[in-house]
């Protein structure tokens, strides 16, 4: 290839860091300033250049451009600088991106599959460059992040995710192939938008839908065989229960908000038991919020006490309340529930608002999976303190506006004594001279550990047992250092050797239940799969 092609294509350009040799050999000569940098000072300067952006919008936007540019330079600055990066290339700032996505556009990325596609997918896929996918992650953008409809503009959300697959879980970039399901926008705002991206009419329903993500699976299947892994992401919950019930037992499928979401929350559950005293079965969980996340954080909770105590899951599901946007889901409700909360269905009276179910039912754990920010109130969080002597206190709801509460907010009402983790980054707050360091339920410690543990191992089909070994490899990489400064998960900067741990243990399991199709099973997983990640530094063209 011409030195000016290979300048162009991000997959090996290298910019100021191409070699004297490599200018020499491959037609780079006066196409390039005489200069030959380092990929440490490339790095440094880029560090620099995005400090110096106080927009986080900016920041995500010069990062974009990056990963078009010069891809192993942008998985460089993601993987050396992840606590700091992760909240521009995913939540929050990715939530901003999409709600913006219209105006921010420059080059498409990933694959647009919309209704105009219907008949014609397999053809869609195979213009896709890339022959040997991996992971898929796909959307249909009807619920992003706490943000809601954001229609054909969740591109953001695939894309996000799948770098981060590469960064945190070493999957090739060229293995990752982002779509978005574009079956319209409820969203009146970007249908009234002159520089909406997507189809310009209400989303289909029913019939209609299910019948284009149907052809949307079989094509993937048909194209990419058995051992691809399909992660659905921020599909609005009635079809993402759906989804995953339909295509769990024919297809290697994994749902994010669902599956993701309860093992990384379990995790810190897990974690959290060594700081609370008791084992799982001994705690009392309150959710605010019975959707997707959860709902599905509750039953895999429920999964594990069983796995512990061998009693039945029903008996343990009572142990677990949730409330949704009507109150306490109880037994005089059941007629009238969707049927992914009819198990929550307990004996009790009804109860319409949160604080009043956290007096009645005293829990030990209080969750937030509501996608509505500031509910736990004062009021709320003092109640929970009242009855524990360490309220455990989790606001998932993403992007940090939509946070049930903040850091501060949860050790300053509980006097210091919470213990807290959030969906979106909070710093570190000092309440009577003690530092505390919230933790992040953040799915980005599990799904490309999970991800890649399914991979290694080629795994056909996922099974609730490879979540909960996940839970427990990620729970294991919590030390004393951390339960000293109130942490119930590692610190981000070590995600690669968590992901690599939790890949083996994924993996595992994916062998002791038969369902790995990459024999013989190697002996060390934790080094097979270390060995297996994708490396940012640069290679030399000869
Ligand atoms: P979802 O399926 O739409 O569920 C939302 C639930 O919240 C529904 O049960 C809804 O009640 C309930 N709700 C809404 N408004 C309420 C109110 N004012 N009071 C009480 N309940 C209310 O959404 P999801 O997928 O579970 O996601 C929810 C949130 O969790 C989002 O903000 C998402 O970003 C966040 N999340 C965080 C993580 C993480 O931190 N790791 C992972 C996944 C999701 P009805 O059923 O009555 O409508
Ligand atoms: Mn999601």
């Amino acid at each position: 290839a011409s030195g000016y092609s290979l300048m162009r294509d991000p997959r090996h350009n290298k910019g100021l860091a191409f070699t004297e040799k490599e200018r020499d050999v491959h037609y780079l000569r006066g196409l390039l300033p005489p200069v030959v940098l380092s990929q440490e000072l490339q790095e440094k300067k880029l560090m620099h250049i995005l400090r110096q952006y106080k927009v986080p919008l900016q920041r995500y936007m010069a990062m974009m451009d990056l990963q078009e540019r010069n891809e192993r330079l942008f998985y460089k600055l993601l993987i050396d600088n992840v606590e700091e990066l992760l909240p521009v290339v995913y939540t929050p700032t990715v939530g901003e991106a999409c709600q913006k996505y219209g105006s921010i556009f420059r080059r498409p990325q990933g694959l647009y599959i919309s209704l105009k596609e219907r008949g014609k997918i397999l053809e869609v896929l195979k213009n896709w460059p890339e022959r040997s996918v991996q992971v898929i992650v796909v959307t249909d953008g009807e619920r992003i992040l706490g943000l809601g409809d954001l229609g054909c503009q969740g591109m953001g959300i695939p894309v996000g995710k799948l770098s981060l697959y590469t960064a945190l879980g070493g999957v090739r970039p060229s293995a990752c192939l982002p779509i978005t399901i574009d079956v319209g926008t409820n969203n009146e705002k970007l249908l009234n938008d002159e520089f909406y991206i997507g189809l310009r009419q209400r989303r289909a329903t029913g019939q209609e839908y299910a019948e284009l993500l149907h052809e949307f699976m079989s094509a993937v299947k048909q194209n990419y065989g058995e051992k691809v892994l399909v992660q659905f992401e921020d599909f609005a919950n009635h079809n993402a229960f759906e989804l995953l019930a339909r295509y769990s037992s024919t297809h290697l499928v994994f749902n994010d908000d669902i599956q993701g979401t309860a093992s990384v929350v379990l995790a810190g559950l897990l974690a959290a038991l060594r700081l609370l005293g008791g084992t799982l079965a001994d705690h009392r969980f309150l959710f605010l919020g019975a959707g997707e996340a959860g709902t599905g954080i509750a039953e895999l909770i429920a999964l594990e006490m069983s796995k512990q105590t061998g009693n039945p899951i029903e008996e343990n599901r009572k142990k677990i309340w949730l409330v949704d946007s009507k109150g306490l889901i109880v037994e005089s409700r059941k007629e009238s529930l969707q049927h992914f909360k009819k198990p929550w269905a307990h004996e009790h009276e009804p109860v319409k608002e949160l604080v009043n179910a956290v007096k009645a039912i005293k829990p030990t754990v209080l969750i937030g999976t509501s996608g509505v920010g500031k509910q736990f109130t004062k009021e709320v969080v003092e109640a929970m303190a009242s009855v524990n002597e360490k309220p455990l206190i989790m606001a998932l709801s993403n992007p940090t506006s939509q946070a049930e509460c903040t850091a501060e907010e949860a050790y300053t009402w509980s006097e210091g004594r919470a213990i807290f983790a959030s969906g979106s980054p909070f710093d570190p707050f000092e309440y009577n001279g003690k530092v505390f360091l919230p933790g992040q339920a953040n799915n980005a410690y599990i799904f490309p550990g999970f991800g890649l543990g399914v991979i290694i191992s080629g795994a056909i089909r996922v099974h609730d047992d490879m979540l909960l070994a996940a839970s427990e490899a990620l729970a294991s990489q919590v030390t004393e250092e951390h339960y000293k400064k109130g942490m119930i998960y590692p610190p981000f900067s070590n995600i690669r050797k968590i992901s690599a741990n939790i890949a083996a243990k994924v993996a595992a399991k994916a062998y002791e239940l038969g369902l790995a199709s990459h024999l013989p099973q190697p002996k060390d997983l934790v080094k097979y799969a270390e060995s297996c990640m994708y490396s940012p530094i640069y290679r030399t063209f000869r």
